[in-house]
């Protein structure tokens, strides 16, 4: 297979791996993961907005601009004869001998890869709906930045698979969050409720897609923080992220246990969400 390492695509197994490389050692730098559909990146803009907003934040530098790592995500692609599947990009702060603090305009580092997968594993998610596991969220205040520390979510996803179930569903103090590695909405009399943009979640780009097309469907959308409570009187609960789009939950289990049907609001999503995979436009 190939690699991506800095601007250039190579063979895997050629690259050096730095010890010192700032993302192994304190977990500095950040990452995107965009799903491929018939050999095309889907959402590129959004995830690479996302992505520069990420550098932003933690004032790394972005080499290249988004032109290149479009052109270099194209290549992963190619290259690896993806026809469905992921493509995943990396940057650390880059190389410098172990200090917490980091000067600023280092050399990034920028790595990534490409992978297929099935979409008949997703498929079947998607038809029968997943099982949740709630739990704490312990992870930090900034879960707006895609970094590279991921442990709280590693840990919850672990939790979760524990107990038979496909992902996390996290709570802080009670009020829902989001997944180990998704975006939660539930629904309740016709309308759809996910927290709010905020440092506590990740402002996936599926999440923001499925507002759109829901608003475009005129169906309500607060975007407003709920509880547990009402995570386990909601009509309807789906997740959505970049690799498992809309996927309905039809289990909750944990401190709270609750079943679910798979309403007609997921489904339409669902739907309109396949839809747009096809027209692989902005909303
Ligand atoms: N929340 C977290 C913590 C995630 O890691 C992810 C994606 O992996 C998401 C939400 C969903 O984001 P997106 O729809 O951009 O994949």
């Amino acid at each position: 297979s190939y690699i991506l390492y800095h601007d250039q695509i190579i063979k895997d197994g050629s690259i050096p791996v730095d010890p010192q490389d700032r993302g192994y050692l304190f977990g500095d730098g950040i990452y995107e993961v965009v799903f491929v559909y018939d050999k095309k990146p889907f959402a590129f803009k959004e995830h690479f907005a996302r992505f520069e907003q990420s550098a932003k934040k933690l004032e790394l530098t972005m080499p290249y601009d988004v032109s290149t790592f479009k052109k270099l995500t194209d290549e992963l692609i190619s290259k690896n004869n993806i026809e469905n599947g992921m493509v995943y990009i990396q940057m650390t702060r880059g190389v410098a001998p172990r200090n917490h603090l980091y000067e600023r305009n280092m050399q990034s580092v920028v790595t990534g890869f490409a992978k297929s997968v099935s979409l008949e594993n997703i498929a079947e998610s998607q038809a029968s709906g997943i099982s949740t596991y709630l739990t704490e969220d312990i992870r930090w205040l900034r879960c707006d930045i895609k970094s590279l520390n991921l442990l709280g979510n590693v840990m919850a996803k672990r939790k979760a698979a524990d107990f038979d179930c496909q992902e996390a569903i996290q709570h802080r103090d009670g009020t829902v969050t989001e997944g180990s590695s998704s975006n939660v909405f539930i629904v309740k009399n016709g309308t759809l409720k996910t927290h709010p943009s905020t440092n506590l979640i990740l402002n996936g780009i599926t999440r923001q897609i499925v507002i759109k097309l829901a608003q475009q469907n005129g169906i309500s959308v607060l975007e407003e923080a709920f509880s547990v409570d009402d995570l386990l009187h909601a009509d309807e609960v789906f997740i959505t992220s970049t690799t498992m789009e809309v996927t309905p939950v039809t289990k909750l289990v944990g401190s709270e246990s609750q079943s679910y049907n798979i309403g007609p609001v997921t489904l339409k999503l669902q739907d309109d969400f396949k839809k747009q995979i096809i027209k692989n436009t902005s909303v």
